[in-house]
């Protein structure tokens, strides 16, 4: 199995969310925080109790439970795959809708998506073809979905390197965005099928799915889909990562989380969750990417928290200084498995 590590945090990146440059929906970090703690008040109330791991479907414990972002998790004893105590209800889905909306997370000025593209999509796209042409698997003529494109972006790009290609996104804004990137625009679709559903249905040789499987909640019925599917079928996949970001989120529990923040991501992977997922699914592994961002998390939140009170001079000097060994320091976390996310190139057992 073929292992990389680390990836160049793009500096547009660089403290994306600190106190000054912080700005969601509008919303300064203060204003954007206190409807985040007004929400997670509310869980629990006419919410369901998870029993049955997300993942595994083994029967959750008290013992498995720990705190996180003023919130309760389980990590299943099991398969330790990390999900929330409740099940979230309706009514917190749309106040968590209105206050984080995917729409408006991912409807970027033009410039941003180009340096989207450029810097993240792009060197994934690399990485996946690379790969392919190292297993000696001639992709030309083989046939590729991708579930969740968001505004397509990856889409766009993989729409210049295969024929058969066919994108899915579950949200109608995005959707109408993605079709304007696209030279063919009969290559979206507008899904209201759950994933698994979705993987059932349909018979592509590759699927991609970047970002998607965490914001599915019977992961046990993915594993299904994906075994149903012809010995030799291709997933690209990627999922966030229990990593070192998550304990700053914790220690930092009033602070903004932008990985494991409890609400977008109320599930995530574990190093020994991933493998679960990869065996149950009879998926063999040909190569994982292992980069995060957590780094780029701590940087930002050091600063956030010296800003008021360190002189200008200090607060400069560590500035300088931390911003220098960001992306030394993630590769630090990303070569020992603390890293917030996993890029993997997996296929159907034959
Ligand atoms: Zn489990």
């Amino acid at each position: 199995m073929d292992k990389k590590f680390s990836k160049e945090i793009p500096s547009f990146m660089l403290r994306k969310f600190s106190n000054k440059n912080f700005l969601f929906n509008g919303m300064k970090k203060k204003q954007f925080l206190k409807k985040i703690s007004n929400l997670k008040v509310k869980i629990g109330k006419n919410c369901n109790k998870r029993k049955f791991c997300i993942l595994c479907k083994k029967k959750l414990e008290k013992k498995d439970k720990f705190f996180h972002q003023s919130l309760r998790f389980f990590s299943c004893n099991n398969c330790t795959h990390v999900q929330s105590e409740f099940i979230y209800s309706k009514e917190i889905v749309q106040s968590l809708k209105k206050i984080i909306d995917y729409d408006k997370i991912y409807s970027l000025d033009p410039n941003q998506n180009l340096s989207k593209l450029k810097d993240i999509y792009k060197p994934k796209l690399d990485w996946f073809l690379q790969v392919l042409k190292q297993r000696k698997i001639k992709f030309d003529n083989l046939s590729i979905c991708e579930i969740g494109s968001g505004n397509g972006l990856l889409l766009s790009l993989l729409e210049k390197k295969f024929k058969k290609l066919q994108g899915y996104e579950f949200n109608e804004n995005l959707f109408l965005d993605a079709k304007k990137k696209l030279k063919d625009q009969s290559r979206i679709n507008l899904s209201k099928l759950p994933i698994d559903e979705l993987i059932s249905n349909t018979s592509y040789d590759i699927y991609v799915a970047i970002f998607v499987f965490e914001h599915f909640f019977r992961i046990y019925d993915l594993i299904k889909a994906i075994n149903e599917k012809k010995p030799g079928t291709i997933f690209f996949f990627s999922v966030p990562m229990l990593g070192f970001s998550s304990i700053l989120e914790t220690i930092f529990k009033d602070d903004f989380a932008r990985n494991f923040d409890g609400l977008i991501h109320q599930q995530m992977f574990t190093n020994k969750s991933l493998q679960y997922f990869l065996k149950k699914s009879n998926l063999n592994i040909f190569a994982q990417w292992s980069f995060g961002q957590d780094a780029n998390d701590m940087y930002r939140i050091m600063m956030d928290n010296i800003e008021d009170n360190y002189t200008d001079e200090l607060y400069k000097f560590f500035d300088t200084n931390l911003k220098t060994i960001v992306n030394s320091f993630q590769k630090i976390l990303d070569k020992n498995s603390l890293a917030d996310s996993i890029h993997i190139l997996a296929q159907k057992k034959k």
